[in-house]
């Protein structure tokens, strides 16, 4: 073996160890790509610039995933058919090729698209001719996947037929390597996919099951009251009435947080911000509140002066609401309820604490997750969507504020949510914007 070949041997060699080492460590294609072409690059001799190709099922194109020595942002814009260009020919045939002179690199470029043609131009602006080339296709079983191509920018038929076998199976290693990393991409979303159909599949068992039930009361009642024979007194006939219209507003307050729910997961929350006092806003919903459970005590504490926040009146008390409509539905054994105000250097803090049932600390992080419920131990079935929670985490976040809770199990919860001092209206017309 001559001198030169013995060298050429070991750069191979120091390649493949390099590869095998990006290989053990990567698994992200999109940074994986470019550290192998780098890297082949770096360690053959023959090899000035080159780019890295995979094909997109979807639109039935090759793109870019890796280059260097070209504009790699303007080359991303290209989509090369199968049969255009070098890599869309090499792609196609699956079959490798080695353009050893400056006219077969650019006769190989020939039948480009003109539009493919000028981003090519301007992603190769400042890279010289190339004088040989060598393409190589990456090929996992039957699937053809992509394709590596490498310049030599100073000599002609610098590629060797023995640097063709070599970077044939670093191709099948760089193709094993995407395969990984698609499987396990596929794997990802499969998993995260089945988890969403998993929690839409419980969320339709849970309303049916939750609207069921006020139904069933609604009609046995309403039937009953309609009986002919049936001679109620006034006091049952009023009570029957009550009962109908309480499990009314259950299935009127599911359907609403389900319309919330789709009105916020299309992205159309739309804050209304106007100054607010909020411990008048807190008595007023403490108020509804405290009517409809007179079992329980409420306490409404703030400091006087308390600051006037800018913020929309209707969504903060809809996440008042829910937390404290939570605070009676999980207190069993009824119990103090207090909401708190506290003002802080840059924000307010508004508090909901109660002496129910509690929230194990695994669950805590979940509360505000969508459908999310805790499996209730409270050994009486409690109505709800498991969409409160989440509903009022984006009207929070929306206001720039924060909302998390705390607790201990069978001692209580408190959940907390912060609205900021400086106002919303005031950060619409900021910076230089004046209302007119
Ligand atoms: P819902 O009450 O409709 O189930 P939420 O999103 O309001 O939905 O609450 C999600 C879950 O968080 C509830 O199912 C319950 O398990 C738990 N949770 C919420 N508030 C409290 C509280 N104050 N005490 C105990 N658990 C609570």
């Amino acid at each position: 073996m001559s001198e030169a070949e013995t060298a050429d041997q070991d750069q191979r060699l120091l390649a493949a160890f390099e590869i095998a080492k990006i290989l053990a460590t990567e698994q992200n294609l999109e940074t994986m790509l470019p550290k192998f072409l780098a890297c082949l690059i770096e360690t053959l001799e023959a090899a000035d610039a080159g780019s890295l190709w995979l094909y997109d099922p979807s639109d039935g194109r090759l793109v870019a995933k890796g280059a260097q020595g070209y504009d790699f942002a303007v080359l991303k814009q290209l989509r090369l058919a199968p049969g255009e260009a070098m890599s869309g020919k090499v792609f196609q045939t699956g079959q490798a090729g080695l353009y050893p002179t400056p006219e077969a690199t650019a006769a190989a470029m020939e039948n480009i698209t003109p539009a493919n043609g000028d981003i090519f131009r301007a992603a190769t602006t400042g890279l010289r001719q190339p004088l040989s080339a060598i393409c190589v296709p990456l090929i996992s079983g039957q699937t053809k996947v992509g394709v590596l191509a490498l310049l030599n920018l100073r000599q002609p038929a610098s590629f060797t037929h023995d640097d063709m076998t070599f970077l044939q199976r670093v191709a099948d290693l760089i193709t094993v390597s995407i395969e990984n990393a698609r499987l396990s991409g596929e794997l990802e979303a499969a998993q995260a996919l089945s988890e969403a159909n998993r929690l839409k599949a419980e969320l339709v068992s849970t309303l049916a099951h939750e609207m069921r039930t006020p139904l069933t009361s609604i009609k046995g009642y309403s039937t009953a009251l309609l009986m002919e024979e049936a001679n109620f007194d006034p006091e049952t006939h009023r009570e029957f009435l009550q009962i109908i219209d309480e499990e009314c507003d259950v299935l009127q307050e599911l359907i609403h947080d389900l319309l919330e729910s789709s009105i916020i997961d299309a992205g159309l929350l739309r804050l209304e911000p106007q100054p607010v006092r909020l411990p008048r806003l807190v008595k007023g919903v403490v108020d509804g509140i405290a009517n409809r459970n007179q079992k329980y005590r409420f306490l409404i504490d703030f400091p006087r002066d308390f600051p006037i926040v800018d913020a929309d009146p209707n969504r903060i008390e809809q996440v008042l609401r829910n937390l404290l409509d939570n605070a009676v539905k999980y207190s069993p054994r009824e119990g103090l309820v207090v909401v708190r105000g506290e003002v802080r250097e840059d924000e307010v803090v508004i508090s909901v604490a109660d002496q129910g049932v509690g929230i194990a600390p695994e669950h805590l992080n979940r509360l505000f997750e969508r459908f999310f419920r805790v499996r209730s131990g409270l050994g009486r079935h409690v109505v709800g969507s498991g969409l409160g929670l989440p509903i009022a985490r984006t009207i929070v976040e929306a206001h720039g504020g924060r909302i998390w809770a705390d607790s201990k199990v069978e001692q209580g919860s408190t959940f907390y949510f912060t609205l900021p001092l400086k106002g919303l209206s005031q950060e619409q017309t900021e910076p230089g914007e004046e209302a007119e």
